[in-house]
């Protein structure tokens, strides 16, 4: 696990400005490349064993979003930046900054930035946590059965 916390240039680390801070890297989103996602950014902000959490910033792309997926554990967001969506469970929220989000155990989730404006956001997780699952054929009807959530899987 990257181990993100106080190093040996001390406890501050400084807002660059545009939502960048020192000595955090900025990353892709996942490494696997197998989970449909566009155009986002990932920079983990705390983490390790002592924390038992990380906190991570992400950012999306104007017209971009994160995976589809749901898991056991927890997501606790707080939008930062921008305009968008987010399909929590059976329901779908416009967001904006400083608004806050709780992704229940296996509720299906995803964020949209909005396609004029990016979206960026804090997510708190569990340093020890299950892996996402992706959506099978069956999970994509009975979601798309609700004409809203068909609209927001299509982008519309
Ligand atoms: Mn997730």
């Amino acid at each position: 696990m990257e181990e993100t916390g106080a190093g040996p240039k001390g406890a501050l680390r400084r807002a660059l400005g545009g939502l960048r801070w020192e000595r955090i890297d900025c990353l892709p989103y996942k490494e696997d490349g197998a989970a449909p996602f566009k155009g986002v950014s990932r920079q983990i902000l705390f983490s390790g064993e002592p924390l038992e959490s990380e906190l991570r910033y992400f950012e999306i792309a104007p017209g971009g979003f994160t995976t589809l997926e749901r898991h056991a554990h927890v997501h606790a967001v707080m939008i930062l930046r921008g305009e968008g969506r987010c399909l929590a469970g059976e329901a779908i929220y416009p967001v904006r900054p400083y608004d806050l989000i709780t992704i229940e155990p296996w509720a299906w989730h995803q964020f949209r930035a909005d396609q004029a404006a990016r979206l960026g956001f804090l997510c708190l997780v569990k340093a020890r946590r299950d892996r996402p699952m992706l959506p099978d054929a069956g999970d994509l009807a009975k979601l798309r059965a609700n004409p809203e959530i068909a609209a927001f899987l299509d982008g519309r």
